[in-house]
């Protein structure tokens, strides 16, 4: 479960460093090399999963439990003044590593750039709205994968 190409694998692997700042079975977390702030994280699955579509539902659930964890004790030791929770999946949406991970971004106050992750507003008629509404609409038992 590993993708030769892959730059963050070969992190896990310690073929490349990394400021690893937590590591369990299935996680490594490192600080990202080209931080949005001081203190930005990525958690990294140790098994290679390309984005959310591919990685299981349970890691998936284990990987944001850990974000949970892992906010509230940078939160602390960071006395950062908010937090975001970062998931890219495709270069559409922004992402570079194809490898899924979520970014753990410390946000301060005053910063230098705290307008990242701010974006424009679009409008939708209500009828577009409707419209979403009812393709989007499922329930718990619903398919989705
Ligand atoms: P994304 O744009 O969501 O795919 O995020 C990929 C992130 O990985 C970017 O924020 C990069 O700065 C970060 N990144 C790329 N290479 C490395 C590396 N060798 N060590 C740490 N972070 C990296
Ligand atoms: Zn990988």
């Amino acid at each position: 479960m590993r993708d030769e190409t892959c730059i963050f694998c070969k992190i896990i692997a310690d073929e490349i460093p990394s400021y690893t700042i937590y590591e369990d079975e299935e996680f490594r977390v490192i600080l990202d090399v080209n931080p949005a702030s001081k203190g930005h994280a990525l958690i990294l699955p140790k098994e290679h999963y390309a984005n959310i579509y591919e990685i299981e539902e349970e890691l998936a659930g284990r990987a944001m439990r850990l974000a949970k964890k892992l906010a509230v004790h940078m939160t602390k030791v960071l006395a950062c003044d908010g937090f975001n929770l970062l998931q890219n999946n495709h270069q559409t949406a922004g992402q570079t590593v194809f490898h899924f991970h979520m970014h753990l971004i410390p946000r301060y106050k005053n910063a230098k750039n705290s307008d990242i992750l701010i974006w424009n507003h679009e409008n939708f008629t209500p009828e577009e709205m409707e419209e979403v509404k009812n393709a989007l609409k499922c329930s718990r038992d619903s398919e989705q994968g």
